[in-house]
């Protein structure tokens, strides 16, 4: 699933493209993609509609139109977008919307799995819709001390605190894992009991591990892509995600995998202490 990482590779190199651009002709295939709304009323109100910037909030792409609106993109699953000259993204059977461009290029919204979704919002929409789901940007202004406020009094354990977008935003399974490695904090630990030295790793874990997926244009598992065909590499400098029983990258004992939150975890059981 894309996690900050992986949709900020998007937004990069799907800005160049949609920024400037008019959406001339709006295809959406797919009615889940937009429910409740009318597949078709949705992509007439689309069309027209200038994009002034492709931004990101969490795991949110953020397509704002000269109008003041903006089209929230959530990848979920298996969401990626891609871009092409114009009919060149034909014919693939996972394509759920199009957006034909007064540039000349098309870009498409491919899904797999079909959880992604893309939802309009008018100007005053927007603020309120955000900041009812997700908590302060993880690269933005975000201090050690600001995290352990969110944290403060949570009994649940952290690694389930950190999925929780609440908490800060744009994290999921595998950046957690893997910030909690390089910190050495349990994912078990009570999410209220971190201490300030522990609090301060944590701040600085969260932060170079996510910068890190960005430099290496996030981590290629099955169907994410980068806009441009492409994948990124993050994968290949894990430390603890998807690699139960290898040795720890520290210390060489093997890690442990158990499941937190409903989720797979894998932790190292010397280095991150209960
Ligand atoms: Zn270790």
């Amino acid at each position: 699933m894309p996690e900050l990482p992986e949709v900020e590779t998007v937004r990069r190199g799907i800005a160049p493209v949609l920024e400037g651009a008019r959406l001339e002709r709006v295809e959406i295939l797919d009615p889940r993609l937009v429910r409740p709304f009318d597949p078709g009323l949705v992509a007439g109100e689309l069309t027209g509609e200038r994009v002034a910037a492709v931004g990101r909030r969490g795991k949110y792409l953020l397509v704002r139109f000269a109008s003041g609106r903006s089209l929230l993109i959530h990848l979920r699953m298996t969401g990626s977008l891609r871009h092409a000259p114009r009919g060149m993204l034909a014919g693939d059977r996972y394509t759920r919307a199009v957006l034909g461009l007064d540039n000349g290029a098309d870009v498409a919204y491919r899904d797999v799995r079909r959880f992604g979704t893309w939802e309009l919002l008018e100007e005053r929409e927007l603020a309120p819709y955000l900041a009812a789901r997700l908590g302060p940007e993880p690269l933005g202004a975000l201090s050690a001390k600001r995290l352990g406020g969110r944290l403060t009094g949570r009994r649940a354990p952290l690694k389930a605190a950190l999925l929780d977008q609440r908490t800060v935003a744009g994290l999921g399974n595998i950046y957690v894992d893997e910030a909690l490695w390089q910190s050495r904090l349990h994912p078990l630990r009570p999410a209220g009991g971190l201490d300030g030295p522990e609090l301060a790793r944590l701040h600085r874990a969260i932060r170079s591990v996510l910068r890190k997926g960005i430099e290496r244009q996030g981590s290629t598992l099955r169907d994410y892509a980068l806009p441009d065909g492409a994948s990124g590499t993050m994968q290949d400098a894990f430390h603890a995600y998807g690699r139960g029983g290898e040795p720890c990258d520290r210390c060489g004992t093997p890690l442990v995998r158990i499941t937190v939150a409903g989720r797979t975890t894998t932790f190292c059981p010397r280095c991150q202490r209960a």
